[in-house]
């Protein structure tokens, strides 16, 4: 591997299976590796879902929230990806993501945070769901979030699938599947038709 894939693949833009997190053992790393999707822009997750968040099984995986709920052993893609290079994170920290897409795990993209810190960055961004009266004002995708990451992972399988391998090719197959979803370009189409008489 040249210099540069391994520094790329220590800060988590891209991932190496052959560069394993200090927080995980091969096996693991190889297995998460596999679930995932590299484009130019985020590391897409391609496998289990719950609520629009990779989901990923490892009983090894210890967390004192999560050992305080007596958890099952399958938790948050992205949780599992931050902890595997930074350990542990604190109690009642949450991983956010930077790049408002629920489905990315790219390691550079997440960073812990609160709930209420979430919230609040999720207003200012405008990605809360809001109604004044019947019209809604906020940028949140149309669909939801559980449904713009399934859009999302058939469309990069499917291009996966039909050969794709270019990143920026694969960005491309995401930025169309979250648009599909996009308030701002929905009400900006033109009419399918106009009434004249
Ligand atoms: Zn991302």
């Amino acid at each position: 591997m040249s210099v540069v894939c391994e520094m790329l693949a220590l800060v988590g833009c891209i991932l190496d299976p052959a560069v394993v997190p200090p927080h995980t053992d091969a096996k693991t790393w190889a297995r998460f590796c596999a679930k995932t999707v590299v484009t130019s822009d985020h590391v897409i997750w391609v496998a289990g879902l719950s609520d629009g968040y990779g989901t990923f099984y490892d009983e090894r995986f210890r967390d004192v929230d999560l050992e305080l709920l007596n958890h099952k052993p399958t938790l948050t893609a992205t949780r599992w990806h931050y902890t595997a290079w930074n350990g542990p994170i604190e109690q009642r920290q949450r991983i956010m993501h930077r790049c408002e897409l629920p489905i990315c795990v790219r390691l550079d993209h997440l960073e812990p945070g609160t709930q209420q810190a979430n919230i609040k960055t999720a207003a200012a961004h405008d990605r809360l769901v809001r109604r004044r009266g019947r019209v809604r004002v906020d940028r949140a995708d149309v669909r939801g979030a559980a449904a713009q990451s399934r859009a999302v992972r058939f469309a990069v399988l499917e291009a996966v699938n039909s050969g794709v391998t270019d990143p920026t090719a694969l960005s491309l197959v995401v930025a169309a599947a979250v648009a599909l979803g996009d308030p701002d370009a929905l009400s900006a189409q033109a009419p399918l038709f106009l009434l004249t008489w």
